[in-house]
């Protein structure tokens, strides 16, 4: 192995005492064990609990997630790095049999616990539990909606062949489509998998010809889509009746720890900003010479961007430097991640794809996969997973794991913050108008997905449930009018649609996935939530540290309103959300100024 290569492959045996895979599974076994025995010594005993009973019981649950972190961690980051490998391989088994086994053993801990709360509601405010109370607020908050331990077991067998089996079907069904496309004048035949492949093609016909063809050939199955999207959101109905939900976005509500009135000013602010993406999209038309993009051009590359490549070196400068400006702690944690090898980045086979950063609570820090190819996209991927990092390093210096379990719509705070550093930086370092415009194209292209397109989704499935409330049959041409009418309020007449795109809501996995409603704002919070931050950052400029510091340091000890209000923001009112919209109206302004 060459020099290089050793310093981007992580070193993952610091997670254990011993790398000799009996050990490991021996370890693994014990874990099981362990479990079995929280479960022998709580199992029917958690309502005569006192706050001292519940605060042991609470400790020792966070005991032993820490205890058996390295070895759980160890076999998951060892798949994730070589599948190929037999003692990965072997190890990747072993944990998901021990980890169903003991998730088993501890599933009543969750149903007692709640019981416990309904009948002495008091512990929530109780001094000696202070350190748990949100975490014990949330589950208060989940009772009402929980039935009898009967109906419980009897909608989980409901949902195997009902909406789990819808969604089984959406998936297998999309999975053996084939697609016929012309390429360079030979026809070619793809599965579903392949021919998406296409979409970020250079040659735009291209990219237009298998958005064409995929969605015509999905859209002929409609009957099929429609019956399963039906099915599941009357199933949601249903379930939310029974359930005492008063809205069918209220499950998700509770789930993300979130109130309404925050996201109805969110979604409101969305709504009311749709022009400055518009503006975006118009100007993006320009660059690429066009009267208007097509939908098949959306997230396309700008053409005639001079490609730059980064060495390992160059990035690991760029990012550190970016963590630097805003705070020197900061960067010398991410600094800490590569000189500790906690970063696999070589390119090999048998590697996951994509990128993740894993928290290491017991060990403080964390642990971060890429494949590395030395492209801008690299260094942003390689910022943005050690902005988590940075959130694990603070997360795991103040909370116990109960109390950094990081919903959705917190958890890439400091993980596009980190993006948004590195986007200054690389600003300030271009030296071309082509560079700038490449930089900037990337970071609205990524705002305008996360943000403004699933706003269109939120739309879209609200619609669904409002037009059966007014009684309408939810057919594949009916789902089709909502889709497009919620794509409409976004994209207005910025946009050039193929009329096949009407089906583009039948291979979305989300609104087959079976109790998952609602998956969509998290990400259009998250994002605004971060430019917003942004924003505040720069008029406050140093000040503005310590109150990231604190947020990001108090991890889901308190609820995402409450994080946002101890440092001043209110995130209920459309001011606050106006600060991220006034954050992407820069950057397009920026971008205006290479005209
Ligand atoms: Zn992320």
């Amino acid at each position: 192995m060459t020099a290089l290569a050793e310093k981007m492959r992580w070193d993952i045996a610091q997670l254990v005492e011993n790398t000799d895979p009996d050990w490991i599974t021996s370890k693994l076994e014990e874990m099981v064990e362990a479990a079995n025995g929280l479960a022998r010594r709580y199992r029917g005993k958690i309502k005569d609990l006192d706050a001292k009973g519940l605060l042991a019981l609470l400790t020792a649950r966070d005991d032993f997630s820490l205890r058996y972190e390295g070895v759980t961690e160890y076999s998951s980051l060892r798949y994730s790095a070589d599948s190929t490998d037999a003692v990965s391989k072997r190890l990747n088994e072993a944990l998901k049999k021990a980890g169903t086994r003991a998730g088993q053993a501890l599933a009543f801990m969750e149903i007692e616990l709640g019981d416990l709360l309904k009948a002495k509601p008091g512990l929530v405010t109780d001094t000696n539990l202070q350190e748990y109370k949100h975490f014990l607020e949330r589950i208060v908050r989940r009772i009402p909606h929980v039935m009898t331990e009967e109906l419980e077991k009897i909608t989980m067998s409901k949902d195997q062949n009902g909406v789990s089996a819808w969604s089984q079907l959406q998936g297998d069904w999309l999975g053996t489509r084939t697609f016929k496309i012309m390429i360079d004048g030979v026809e070619k035949t793809m599965p579903y998998g392949e021919i998406i492949s296409l979409y970020q093609s250079t040659n735009r016909e291209l990219r237009k010809e298998s958005n064409r063809v995929v969605y015509d050939g999905l859209g002929r199955d409609d009957q099929l889509w429609a019956s399963a999207i039906r099915s599941i959101c009357g199933d949601h109905l249903q379930m939310c009746e029974w359930r005492k939900y008063p809205a069918p976005m209220t499950q998700s509500i509770i789930d993300n720890d979130v109130e309404q009135a925050a996201i109805d000013a969110l979604m409101r602010t969305m709504e009311g900003s749709v022009e400055a993406y518009r503006r975006y999209l118009r100007l993006k038309a320009k660059f690429m010479g066009l009267e208007k993009l097509g939908n098949w051009d959306i997230v396309a590359p700008l053409p005639g961007v001079p490609e730059k490549k980064y060495t390992w070196e160059e990035s690991r400068k760029e990012v550190v430097s970016a963590y630097r400006s805003f705070d020197p702690e900061w960067a010398g944690w991410v600094d800490e991640m590569y000189g500790r090898r906690h970063i696999d980045a070589e390119v090999r086979n048998g590697k996951r794809s994509g990128a993740f950063c894993a928290s290491w609570l017991a060990g403080k820090s964390a642990w971060v996969l890429q494949s590395f190819n030395g492209q801008m996209g690299d260094v942003y991927t390689q910022a943005h997973e050690l902005g988590h990092a940075v959130h694990a390093y603070l997360g795991s210096r103040h909370q116990k794991p109960s109390n950094y379990e990081i919903g959705s719509c917190i958890a890439e705070t400091a993980s596009v913050f980190g993006e948004l550093l590195l986007t200054d930086r690389l600003l300030a370092e271009a030296k071309t108008r082509e560079e700038k415009r490449a930089i900037l194209a990337t970071v609205l292209d990524e705002f305008g997905m996360a943000a403004y397109q699933v706003s269109a989704r939120v739309f879209f499935e609200q619609g669904m449930y409002d037009a059966i409330k007014e009684g309408k049959f939810l057919d594949g041409e009916t789902v089709s009018s909502l889709w497009t009418a919620g794509r409409d309020k976004i994209y207005g007449d910025a946009i050039e649609w193929l009329p096949e795109m009407k089906w583009e809501w039948t291979m979305k996995p989300h609104y087959y996935i079976p109790n998952y409603r609602f998956y969509n704002y998290p990400y259009v919070y998250a994002q605004l939530f971060v430019f917003a931050l942004y924003r505040l950052y720069k008029e406050q400029g140093l000040a503005f540290v310590p109150k990231l510091r604190t947020l990001l340091a108090a991890g889901s000890s308190r609820s995402p309103t409450e994080l946002a209000k101890d440092v001043g923001f209110d995130v209920t009112s459309e001011d606050f959300w106006r600060k991220g919209m006034q954050q992407f109206e820069d950057f397009v302004g920026q971008l205006e100024a290479t005209l």
